[in-house]
């Protein structure tokens, strides 16, 4: 019997740049194939991406990719390597619809060959069997995988927590995990950002009354700058702009085209009066816009960035203005947020972000308390 080989190409003792691969005989599948934000020490580098020269010696032994969710840490990187590797993609509806757009961008939509998966519905790769199992997370759609090899079953969690209120989409199935746990389970694969802390990590939805506050007593313009891929967190935006009597306007390219897609979907519900940022906006009252950007980790490209140094096109931020950064500060970035941060307090707006409000909520499970 071969060996089976267990090679992660990135994401252990890191943050981003997951990617596991699942090794038996002359057959490979790996999972995800994610992307990390470079660090202040990486000099003129925009992305870092998993080193696939392994992969590339024997073009023919990857047989698939298998995606667990959408977050950029986990597919962000997949165009690069699809220039390199012909592979096939295995993702669910949402992950590859948002996963379209990056293709598109990088004139991949053609020739990459995607199948969706759904989960509870096994398949083959020889000599691989796998099934996806629901699990709930900061977005939907999200899976963890049941991998049955010919020595055993691996379970590799993907990213979870245990929401038992999430926003949309179904419910964590603990049902599976029971199944293959009385099976018989070779190996489980689990990591969590927030293995240091115990108890349980709050449920999405935990964050709308802290943004509700926030936003209604707001007097100017609002801006919420989060992750394009948070169809959640842009939901509640939405949700209470319309309470509040704002009118949603989409800025940046991603947060525009990734809400047309979950919103085409079916997992985002956008209201008819929703604006982009190219549209006449500028004749409503102040108190009556708010605006959903990208480039809570300071992304010097973003829309953010650009408001923050007074640089964008058409969005201005002035005193009497509220900034939310309804993201969490990623490992690496604090100080380009903190700089953006101050930038945005120089132009005299109140700014929000986690270290200051709840308004943000991790989707990463602690680790049960054990008094
Ligand atoms: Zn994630």
């Amino acid at each position: 019997m071969a060996p089976l080989k267990i090679i992660p190409l990135g994401g252990l003792g890191e943050f981003g740049l997951n990617m596991m691969l699942i090794e038996y005989g002359d057959a490979a599948i790996a999972v995800d194939c994610g992307l990390m934000f470079p660090d202040a020490n990486l000099l003129g580098i925009d992305l870092v991406i998993p080193d696939v020269s392994y992969l590339l010696e024997d073009g023919d032994k990857l047989k698939a990719i298998v995606l667990t969710h959408a977050h950029e840490d986990h597919v962000g990187a997949l165009p690069y390597i699809l220039k390199h590797l012909d592979v096939p993609i295995y993702g669910t509806r949402l992950t590859l619809g948002l996963l379209a757009n990056k293709l598109k961008e990088h004139d991949l939509e053609d020739s990459a060959e995607v199948h969706e998966i759904t989960a509870g519905e096994p398949w083959n790769i020889a000599p691989f069997r796998i099934e996806g199992i629901r699990v709930t997370h900061s977005l939907m759609d999200c899976l963890a995988l049941a991998i049955e090899t010919p020595v055993g079953t691996i379970i590799h969690t993907g990213d979870f927590k245990i929401d038992n209120t999430p926003m949309e989409g179904e419910m964590f199935d603990f049902q599976r995990f029971a199944a293959y746990g009385e099976k018989g389970v070779l190996l489980l694969m689990s990591d969590s950002t927030n293995v240091e802390r115990s108890g349980y990590t709050p449920s999405e939805r935990e964050v709308g009354t802290n943004l509700e506050q926030i936003i209604e007593h707001s007097t100017g313009k609002v801006v919420v700058s989060t992750f394009s891929s948070s169809i959640p967190r842009i939901q509640q935006v939405i949700d209470i702009s319309e309470r509040c009597d704002r009118r949603v306007v989409l800025s940046g390219r991603s947060m525009i085209r990734n809400s047309q897609v979950a919103a085409d979907l079916g997992y985002l519900h956008l209201p008819r009066s929703f604006m982009t940022e190219s549209e006449r906006w500028q004749d409503l009252p102040v108190d009556r816009l708010t605006f959903l950007t990208t480039g809570s980790q300071g992304e010097p490209l973003s829309a953010l960035h650009r408001i923050a140094l007074d640089d964008h096109k058409t969005i201005k931020v002035e005193p009497g203005d509220t900034v939310i950064l309804s993201s969490k500060f990623i490992p690496g970035n604090e100080k380009t947020i903190s700089n953006l941060i101050n930038h945005l307090y120089r132009r005299g707006a109140e700014v929000h972000y986690e270290k200051v409000s709840e308004i943000h909520v991790s989707g990463h499970a602690r680790k049960p308390c054990c008094s």
